[in-house]
């Protein structure tokens, strides 16, 4: 123990866990690679106004969960508490949506920063895997993305992730709506700060979680109702493409989410071994956002998935993300010139692909044996200097127990087929 523990709401990645963790980072992102989706990384800070007009000016996390600070130059910047805005801020300045070529198809991956209160699964620092996709208008976008997020989940062997969908409408038919919401809500007994809120960003009011103020929402208009022709027909559209898919839903006339620059498609992923923070991933479509910050129009839509709720709803099903060997291959030397012969094979694997690790430290066979097993290898490579005398290292095959002689010039092809010839690691 140090004099020092990491600050309140974060948590160090150590393995064994780290390596779960990779691995559900890299789940959530191979099906955007496999579907066009480039990558892209932004800076761990931007301007505040980029958050404050893009996130949105009434939402908790621009009022109270950003980490501010200003420069010695007096600039103001975050750290970023969210992607969407980063991203979209980076593809304008880049001008990828002038290449001609829409939509821009983005993926990403990294760190976020919310000074909220901590709690299981919340934190005030986490990672997510997200995608964006600028610049165009197709329902068939909105299912891409959903149908993504949702294969990724399952390609993790999750069951218990559930999405929630719904419209938030358009400009269109939004204000009349809003309007209409803010009228019924003035007349609830509700407290000042939600009230403030009625004015500000009724909507939020609706994703309230409070039992007293759940209750009185009972009759509150609802967006589906007041949907535009357009909308309405977008979303089923949308509807169909995901339940075509395969993909389950949820109607949830209540999901508006926590962030301003929502229209039309919005969708969320629970699962229901996490307790009060359920959402795993969520997203939508934000076809007002670049306009908000400058830029063009250009309709998008995009979604963020948490790494380490996606890892804890794993836990929670007793699912091991494929936790992978740390290494294929552990080399056991018996002696000086054995140490020199296996490090120099131990480097030749890796240079060939193999996993390889090695016995540290001059140690008894016995503790080296240990090492191997616990390393998850599938195989330990023994030799003594008698092994070495007849060029040869003895190939123990950790699960079986069987092991035999193998030329040390042969060692490396032979290790390598036998390593792609059983259940690859990660
Ligand atoms: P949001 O950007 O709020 O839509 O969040 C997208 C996803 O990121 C959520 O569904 C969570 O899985 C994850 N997430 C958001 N905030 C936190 C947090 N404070 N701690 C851990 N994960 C979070």
């Amino acid at each position: 123990m140090s004099t020092f523990s990491a600050p309140k709401g974060t948590y160090d990645l150590i393995p064994p866990d780290s390596a779960a963790f990779l691995a559900v980072r890299e789940a959530l992102a191979a099906p955007l690679r496999r579907a066009g989706y480039g990558y892209v990384e932004t800076p761990g800070f931007e301007h505040v106004e980029l958050f404050s007009r893009g996130v949105g000016e009434s939402t908790d996390i621009v009022t109270k969960e950003m980490y501010t600070l200003t420069t010695k130059g007096g600039t103001r910047l975050a750290l970023r508490p969210e992607g969407t805005a980063s991203v979209l801020r980076a593809a304008l300045q880049a001008n990828l949506h002038r290449a001609g070529n829409l939509p821009v198809k983005l993926w990403y991956s990294g760190t976020y920063y919310r000074y909220e209160r901590p709690q299981a699964g919340r934190y005030r620092h986490f990672s997510q895997v997200g995608a964006e996709a600028i610049g165009a208008e197709d329902p068939v976008l909105d299912a891409e993305l959903i149908i993504l997020a949702a294969d990724a989940y399952s390609s993790l062997g999750l069951r218990g992730v559930r999405l929630l969908l719904n419209s938030l409408g358009d400009r269109e038919c939004r204000p009349a709506y809003r309007a209409a919401l803010q009228e019924f809500l003035r007349g609830l007994d509700l407290d000042e700060e939600t009230r403030a809120r009625i004015e500000i960003n009724p909507l939020r009011v609706l994703d309230d979680k409070r039992e007293s103020v759940q209750r009185q929402l009972t009759g509150a208009p609802m967006m589906r109702d007041h949907l535009c022709e357009a909308c309405k027909e977008y979303h089923e559209r949308v509807r169909e493409l995901i339940a075509g898919a395969g993909v389950a839903f949820t109607d949830d006339e209540k999901l508006v989410r926590g962030l301003d620059y929502y229209t039309r498609t919005t969708f969320e992923f629970v699962h229901d071994g996490l307790g009060s923070q359920s959402a795993v991933g969520g997203g939508g479509r934000y076809d007002g956002l670049s306009e908000m910050i400058g830029g063009p129009p250009l309709p998008s839509v995009g979604w963020a998935l948490g790494v380490d709720r996606t890892l804890l709803a794993l836990r929670a099903e007793e699912v091991a993300p494929g936790a992978p060997a740390s290494a294929d291959v552990f080399a056991v030397p018996l002696g000086e010139d054995a140490r020199r012969a296996l490090f120099t094979l131990v480097t030749a694997l890796r240079r060939a692909g193999v996993a390889a690790d090695f016995a540290f430290g001059g140690r008894g066979v016995k503790s080296a044996m240990k090492s191997a097993n616990r390393s998850g290898a599938r195989f330990a490579v023994v030799a003594g200097d008698r092994d070495l005398a007849e060029g040869v290292v003895q190939v123990k095959d950790l699960a079986s127990g069987e092991q035999a002689p193998v030329p040390l010039v042969d060692a490396v092809e032979e290790l390598r087929r036998r390593v792609a010839g059983s259940s690859p690691t990660g």
